[in-house]
């Protein structure tokens, strides 16, 4: 007979409902009543600059095929802005072909970026190391790809140090994925931090794999590595601006987030060039390419002053930790657009107070996320702060009367 007894065990393996499950409850409440703190997605317009250049792009036909790995003006101006960045020597274009050249790989979102190098890297039975709690798409990374995801603990601070990390290598590791500012707990590597999980990398030659997605939303005080070519310009510390970077570090990075575009899938890979290459050949075979007028679209994208989104990110982050830190545990966020707050015990065991929290926040038409969701804890809960600041308040105060037992 022909039907779901034909699915693949990998397929049946992905369990999808997490999100989704938010996403239907909230689909039942009427858009006025509804606050939603569940999405993961900015809450400001795209800017006119990068709109108008993907319409222009559409218009002046440029709506084929682009080069697989992207396309040529675009990669240039990637490699340029990891030259200023990151200080990785890249030559002109065509990019230099030498083993310690960079290479430079548009995909389509950084989730192609991710799952990419998990094909490129990943024998059946082979580990990549991954935090607990999750990006959800983490797991299924090793899934997708017949490897195993390790899950590392990171409760109760967030902090993916090399000291927890070590434990978990063995000879089938071969990838530590390092994501900072985090999701979902907005938390910010340290440069030290960095600097010994590079080392432990370098040392058990294994590939760190570097989700920057949100490198962009990171707050004042969490700057604190200076920028390759201006040491006066502090940036989100990376491992990929520590010496010896550019054999061990495959950095993945992204539009969607840092300009609203989420919906245009494009991110980029840049890494040894051994891997990127391989990556490239995968993604000629899996996704082609990512969508050519939109990568005219963030041609200008770097050009473009983002602080004034980031600074009122950081307004609403502060006006999320005062809300909440007086009746729980939240470590401060220091970027990217979410916070992760502990449930008060009385909700239940580890196994169900995220779940009990999300009923009764649902019972007042506010949204959060479960910690089930991306974690083997359900101890916590997500909350985006990419919400107007008048739903956000409204939101916040439910969240604390919830937690305080003035609310039920
Ligand atoms: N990494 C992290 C940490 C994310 O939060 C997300 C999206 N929520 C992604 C990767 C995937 O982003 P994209 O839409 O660019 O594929």
């Amino acid at each position: 007979m022909i039907g779901p007894n034909l699915l693949s065990s990998r397929a049946q393996s992905i369990n999808g409902s997490g999100i989704r499950r938010v996403f239907e409850i909230g689909a039942g409440i009427p858009a006025a009543q509804k606050i939603d703190l569940s999405i993961g997605q900015p809450d400001f317009p795209v800017p006119q600059a990068i709109k108008d250049a993907a319409i222009r792009a559409i218009q002046e036909d440029r709506n084929g095929y682009p080069l697989t790995r992207g396309i040529v003006e675009l990669r240039e101006v990637i490699a340029e802005q990891i030259k200023r960045d990151l200080g990785w020597s890249i030559g002109g274009l065509p990019l230099n072909p030498s083993a310690s050249d960079p290479g430079v790989l548009v995909t389509s979102g950084t989730s192609g970026a991710l799952i990419l190098s998990c094909m490129a890297l990943l024998n059946p039975g082979d580990e990549i190391i991954i935090p607990d709690p999750w990006f959800v798409l983490y797991p299924y990374l090793a899934t997708l790809s017949n490897g195993v995801a390790v899950k590392c603990p990171v409760y109760p601070d967030f902090r993916m140090t090399a000291e927890r990390v070590e434990k978990f290598v063995t000879p089938r590791t071969k990838m530590v994925l390092l994501n900072s500012p985090g999701n979902p707990g907005g938390v910010v590597a340290s440069e030290r931090e960095c600097a010994d999980l590079l080392d432990l990398c370098k040392k058990r030659n294994l590939v760190l794999l570097s989700d920057e997605i949100y490198d962009e939303f990171t707050y004042d005080e969490f700057r604190t590595q200076p920028m390759a070519s201006n040491p006066k310009k502090l940036m989100c510390p990376s491992p990929a601006r520590l010496p010896g970077a550019q054999e061990h570090v495959l950095l993945v990075r992204g539009y969607g987030k840092t300009y609203g575009v989420t919906g245009w899938r494009l991110g980029y890979a840049v890494g040894p060039r051994w891997l990127v290459e391989e990556m490239t050949k995968l993604q000629q075979y899996v996704y082609v390419s990512s969508p050519h007028p939109l990568q005219w679209g963030v041609m200008k994208a770097f050009e473009v002053d983002m602080s004034g989104h980031v600074s009122e990110y950081q307004r609403r982050r502060d006006v999320v930790v005062r809300a909440l830190s007086p009746h729980t545990s939240i470590p401060t966020p220091g970027g990217a657009f979410y916070a992760f707050p502990a449930v008060p015990e009385r909700f239940g065991g580890e196994n169900e107070r995220g779940e009990k929290f999300f009923q009764a926040a649902v019972r007042h038409n506010v949204l959060v996320v479960p910690s089930r969701t991306f974690s083997a804890r359900d101890t916590h809960f997500r909350l985006s702060y990419a919400t107007p600041m008048e739903k956000l308040s409204r939101g916040l105060e439910v969240l604390a009367g919830l937690m305080e037992g003035k609310l039920s």
